[in-house]
């Protein structure tokens, strides 16, 4: 296990570059709640929106261990950044390469990685958020195609994504394996964007509804067969679940390192408060949790690069890192007391951004659910 030591250089480059030229707009993008075309570029420059796009198809093909120290970084000095290069890399360009046709992955995946045209990942419906199974967008069959009707909600990119993918039931017979998915283009007549949220946290992220009205689109949209749209979207969702876990991860790890130095810098009758054992043992607490988070997040992307299973610890490397993320960024901002209470310090800022972790990409009661299934299945021998 030399993870750590092996891409120790990789990620001090990554770091570097994300405190020279993400940190200064983090602020901005979170206070004014708009996504930066500025950071957009700043992304591009290092080809990172193509980072697991294999190398024929105009990416880095870095393998899911790199992809995540480069979420990890980037979510160290900006949330709301972090958030929508993991939706674009794990929920657009992944599935495409996966599951989509030849002739899709030529015409999506290139300008996806080369100019960072976003692509977005609808599933969630007003009606099916952790059930995403209860899916009631339809896409009727036609000759030549199919009709789309339906609503997505709190889709990241929504405004400022070109392609989306989507699922839509295809037919009512078989539950879960009536879903199918389709990769669909802004500007397409009966695709709408609908309304705009203003979030707690990642607020320079973009997330907004989108609405089919009698979306026509044609046989060559859809991903696969029909029918195994779920199925692609939960092991999508596998990987997903490791950028959300490295996000979480830099978020905790920002939150040490700000209630590290602050603990040195407050005075106390001329004492530093890092000198109470109650400052320290917080500090101790949280750098445990954070690199025990990064070493599962490790194993994880490990499993996935070699071509394992990884959805028990998927689940969990976004459950514990999510909940190392809470941790540290609450006691970061216990540790600052007041100055930790106000803007002047990014603490509050660490504690609004990780909320969505526990919450996106399935909540940590859906985390619990799935490595529970998955325990029980292995002691029964499944
Ligand atoms: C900032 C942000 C960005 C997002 N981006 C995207 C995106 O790009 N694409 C997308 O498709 N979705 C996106 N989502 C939606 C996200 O995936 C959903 O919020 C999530 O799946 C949970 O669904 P819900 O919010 O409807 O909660 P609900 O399903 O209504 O759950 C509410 C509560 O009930 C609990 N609960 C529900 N069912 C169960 C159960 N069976 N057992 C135990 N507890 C249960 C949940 O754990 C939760 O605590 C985003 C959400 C946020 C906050």
């Amino acid at each position: 296990m030399d993870f750590d030591i092996k891409y120790n250089d990789f990620r001090q480059e990554v770091r570097t570059y994300c405190e020279e030229k993400i940190a200064p707009h983090a602020v901005e993008v979170d206070r004014e709640q708009f996504y930066s075309k500025d950071v957009h570029k700043v992304i591009n420059d290092k080809g990172w929106w193509g980072s697991i796009v294999p190398k024929e198809y105009g990416g880095l093909g870095l393998s899911t261990l790199e992809y995540a120290i480069i979420v990890e970084e980037i979510s160290r000095v900006c949330g709301s950044t972090g958030l929508t290069f993991a939706a674009h890399n794990s929920l657009g360009t992944y599935p495409i390469n996966a599951f989509g046709t030849e002739e899709q992955r030529r015409k999506y995946l290139p300008p996806a990685a080369e100019r960072g045209a976003l692509i977005a990942f609808g599933l969630t419906e007003p009606e099916a958020g952790s059930d995403a199974g209860g899916t009631k967008s339809r896409a009727e069959k036609t000759a030549d195609g199919y009709l789309v009707n339906g609503t997505k909600c709190w889709i990241t990119s929504a405004e400022v994504c070109e392609y989306s993918i989507i699922t839509a039931r295809t037919s009512d017979e078989g539950g879960v394996h009536g879903i199918s998915s389709f990769v669909i283009e802004k500007g397409m007549e009966g695709f709408s964007i609908g309304k705009h949220e203003n979030k707690l946290g990642c607020r320079g992220s973009n997330t907004a509804f989108m609405h089919f009205d009698d979306l026509k689109i044609s046989d060559w949209h859809l991903m696969g067969k029909e029918g195994e749209g779920f199925k692609q979207f939960m092991i999508t969702l596998d990987g997903g679940r490791i950028s959300i876990g490295a996000m979480g991860i830099g978020l905790a790890q920002a939150a040490l390192e700000l209630a590290a130095k602050q603990a040195e810098a407050r005075l106390e009758n001329g004492k530093p408060i890092s000198r109470h054992q109650s400052v320290q043992f917080m500090l101790a607490d949280m750098a445990t949790q954070v690199e025990a988070a990064r070493l599962i997040m490790y194993k994880t992307a490990w499993l996935k690069d070699n071509g394992h299973k990884h959805t028990k610890i998927s689940a969990m490397c976004k459950l514990y890192a999510s909940e190392v993320a809470h941790y540290c960024t609450d006691k970061a901002i216990q540790i600052l007391g007041l100055d930790g209470y106000t803007e002047r310090y990014p603490a509050e800022r660490y504690y609004r951004d990780m909320k969505l972790c526990e919450i996106g990409e399935g909540t940590s009661e859906v985390q619990r659910i799935v490595i529970a299934r998955e325990v029980l299945k292995e002691l029964a021998g499944a």
